[in-house]
């Protein structure tokens, strides 16, 4: 089992149900997708740090209270840890279009964890996202990135990937 440095992770489309249309703005609206806890408690147990990695444009709009923001993602460590899966770090972009240097495809949040973790090396940290913008920027920074629905079918399948080494 070869496990990464950090995982990064996307979070609406590849760990919950994304809300077509809309901001996953209410608790009730975070439901899991099917394995991706049990996917996340394998990063866990194999030693790698998790990392979500997520846009928000919302927060920048109005469209997504902060307070709302921090409810669904209280949720969303509640339903993780129900199922023995924790992340190790949370770091959003509240930012509207062209207006900073972390909105992906922008590597900014990804180039802030590996500043907060120097330890860590790109090119043993893999990211998983279910668009082009979220595999890009980490691909750019020398990890491995897997998108869903095309690499690989959902988070379980690209942790098999990542933990097998591929
Ligand atoms: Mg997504
Ligand atoms: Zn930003």
């Amino acid at each position: 089992m070869t496990a990464p440095d950090i995982a990064f992770l996307d979070r609406d489309g590849t760990i919950n149900v994304r809300r077509v249309g809309g901001y996953v703005d209410d608790p009730a609206d975070v439901e899991l997708l099917p394995g991706a806890a049990a996917a996340i408690a394998r990063l866990n147990a194999a030693g790698a740090r998790v990392v979500v990695v997520t846009n928000q444009r919302g927060l920048a709009t109005g469209r997504l209270e902060w307070a709302a923001y921090e409810r669904v993602t209280a949720q969303l460590v509640d339903l993780l840890a129900a199922e023995g899966a924790h992340l190790d770090a949370i770091r959003v972009c509240p930012h509207d279009h062209d207006q900073c240097v972390c909105r992906k495809p922008a590597d900014g949040l990804f180039r802030d964890e590996l500043v907060a973790q120097p330890w860590a090396r790109p090119q043993w940290c893999v990211m998983v996202g279910d668009m082009p913008s979220d595999v890009a920027p980490a691909r750019g920074l020398g990890m491995t990135a897997y998108e869903l629905g095309v690499d690989v079918p959902d988070l379980a399948a690209a942790v098999d990937r990542i933990l097998a080494g591929q």
